[in-house]
């Protein structure tokens, strides 16, 4: 099956076309371009429509579009519910059903998160797995535990949402989200950076700060492993609870050297009890690719048990 998959982020939209068959789909047309959200949600919409309206254009046969988008996504609608200050306006945008309507052709939507770990627990880092915790770590932190092909939606679909459970680090402190004591406030990117500033560094790059802490500089290091430690803390709270056959790690933090895995490793064998002491921790494999397999597959069938009649 021929399916165009659109990958909406704060800062660029992708666009390819991916055909779903036996084994790992293939992706062609790919194109990216920038998102331009501080232009508005209208805005962004009609750069998505185009984006779709290019590729629809060199695979005239496509059977549909799947989107994978930043912010809280209605999957019954393709509705934005909500979306942060990063994309001002694109919340209450109906791109479901705008977007079928523009090109003629049926859409489905659903977040970015779990397009990315659709993708990794079908076809990447969790390819044989009968269930998966994936988790993305950037500039947020939010994941999905997949059961079985299907991403687990909740009863307020809000599950998966791993980086506003608590952890010991985080203690007292302010999340985006209005609680306090969440783990992305330790282990998140913009954390690192203002933990390595706190302790008298002088970037707040991830990647530099990554940089030197494999060439020595032991502020940056203990940056990295402070949050390191609160992830594999929450992992371990997280394998007990799910026992997932893999947890599957994404996002740029996930790229941090080993004196953050090495701390994660260790908080979570403090944590994890004795059978899901050994399960695999895996970096994702597919990157940007993820979220667009994630979003033609969903389109294929809906990856949420709650959407089948
Ligand atoms: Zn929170």
């Amino acid at each position: 099956m021929d399916v165009i998959a659109i990958d909406i982020g704060g800062t660029k939209i992708a666009s390819a076309l991916v055909t779903l068959g036996d084994g790992m789909p293939a992706i062609e047309h790919y194109e990216s371009i920038p998102t331009e959200a501080k232009q508005g949600g209208d805005h962004v919409l009609a750069r998505v429509i185009a984006a779709a309206s290019r590729v629809q254009g060199l695979a005239p046969d496509a059977e549909g579009i799947g989107v994978s988008t930043a912010g809280v996504v209605d999957p019954r609608t393709g509705d934005i519910v909500y979306a942060n200050e990063i994309m001002p306006g694109w919340g209450g945008t109906h791109l479901g059903s705008e977007l079928s309507g523009a090109c003629g052709l049926p859409v489905r939507v659903l977040n970015d998160v779990h397009a990315h770990a659709l993708g990794e627990a079908r076809h990447g880092a969790g390819t044989g797995a009968a269930s998966c915790l994936c988790v993305a770590v950037g500039t947020g932190m939010s994941g999905a535990f997949i059961d079985r092909g299907f991403i687990v939606l909740g009863a307020h679909d809000v599950a998966g949402h791993i980086g506003h459970v608590g952890c010991t680090l985080a203690a007292g402190l302010p999340c985006t989200c209005g609680a306090t004591g969440h783990v992305e406030t330790v282990a998140a990117g913009p954390a690192i950076a203002a933990e390595y500033i706190r302790l008298g560094g002088d970037s707040e790059d991830g990647a530099e700060i990554d940089r030197r802490a494999r060439a020595g500089d032991e502020a940056a290091r203990a940056a990295q492993a402070r949050a390191g430690h609160a992830l594999g803390e929450v992992l371990g709270s997280m394998a007990n609870a799910f026992d997932p056959e893999a947890i599957i790690l994404s996002g740029s933090v996930a790229n941090c050297g080993h004196h953050w895995s090495d701390a994660l490793r260790e908080s979570y064998a403090a944590l994890a009890m004795k059978p899901v002491a050994n399960t695999p921790i895996l970096p994702g494999t597919l990157g940007g690719d993820a979220p667009l397999i994630g979003a033609g597959e969903h389109f294929k069938a809906p990856a949420y048990r709650e959407l089948l009649a």
